[in-house]
């Protein structure tokens, strides 16, 4: 089940539970206030009833387990990144179609019958992280789907070659293959917005700021990236923003990821974007390698500080 309706689920499902326990003790509680007996009898039905409401009142087992039940859905299946200046993509057989800002390449035999469908999904998301990130592409770029026989979900972005990839399968529904999509537009914009020193930057910022940028894509429902990194923290996930994800596998590179969306957002709530565009520029490829206190006049530990507790709130 999908973890936001897991967690409805759970929370629709403790009420009949709840009015189950209620019943037999206001039942109890009436009896012995309407019957004549005596007082002492009647204290007694008001102390179990009491005890009763302050058990079920208590912040107790159902709301621990709405946390840690709490899973999200792994977005990436294999290791996403940009691809190093000078770098080719692989020919790819399937046809491009020209739509206003981009063109959409389909690898032949990937969602066969869904090119249509496919075409609106990408310029719709192209019209929705350009207005997330603040700038448009400086020209056209090719979004290409491309087949991964072994389905590890991923993208690559070729960004000074204006070419995004995406890796799927036609077991992996459409939808999924166009959020990780919405996430490499942004890493094209990144390349508009700061030129060359965008395949420099420090990796919190880009993929952070591409995670941030692709919005609802990836929130699976959360209304934002401080709500779903305050879940994940609540679940027992958190590395320190400057880790590298070498290493550590993708379902660290997922949370980071989120993590650093979550940061990003934070940057952009609390302080003015020239501030984050000085700071990005600053970047020497490695998480924490951007100048963090010439832009903001505080390092990175300090940022992390005010972060977590704006998270934790
Ligand atoms: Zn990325």
């Amino acid at each position: 089940m999908h973890p936001v309706a897991a967690t409805v689920a759970q929370q629709s499902e403790s009420h009949p539970q709840s009015l189950r326990c209620v019943a037999p003790v206001v039942y109890l509680y009436v009896m012995f206030t309407y019957s004549r007996r005596p007082q002492l009898q009647v204290l007694f039905g008001v102390a179990v009833v009491s005890v009763f409401v302050i058990l079920l009142l208590r912040p107790g087992q159902p709301a621990q387990s709405l946390v840690t039940n709490w899973r999200p859905p792994p977005m990436l299946g294999s290791i996403e990144m940009t691809a190093p200046p000078g770098a080719q993509p692989p020919a790819v057989s399937g046809a491009t179609v020209p739509l206003d800002a981009l063109d959409v390449q389909l690898a032949a035999q990937l969602y066969t019958g869904q090119r249509d469908a496919l075409n609106a999904e990408v310029a719709a998301a192209y019209s929705y992280v350009s207005e997330r990130f603040g700038s448009p592409a400086n020209a056209r770029f090719t979004a290409t789907f491309e087949r991964e026989p072994g389905c590890g979900i991923h993208g690559l972005a070729y960004t000074d070659v204006r070419n995004m990839h995406v890796y799927t399968c036609e077991g992996i529904e459409r939808q999924r293959a166009v959020n990780i999509m919405a996430h490499e537009i942004v890493h094209q914009l990144e390349h508009d917005r700061y030129g060359a020193a965008h395949l420099n930057s420090d990796l919190i910022l880009s993929e952070g700021m591409a995670t941030y940028g692709a919005g609802k894509y990836w929130l699976a429902g959360q209304p934002d990236f401080r709500s779903f990194v305050k879940n994940q923290r609540a679940a027992g996930v958190a590395y320190p923003l400057a880790t590298h994800y070498s290493g550590l596998g993708v379902a660290a590179m997922n949370a980071l990821y989120y993590q650093w969306a979550s940061f990003v957002e934070y940057l952009l709530e609390t302080y003015p974007r020239a501030q984050f565009d000085a700071l990005y520029i600053s970047g020497a490829g490695s998480p924490g390698s951007a100048d963090y206190s010439g832009a903001y006049g505080k390092p990175l530990a300090d940022l992390e500080r005010e972060w977590v507790a704006w998270v934790d709130r």
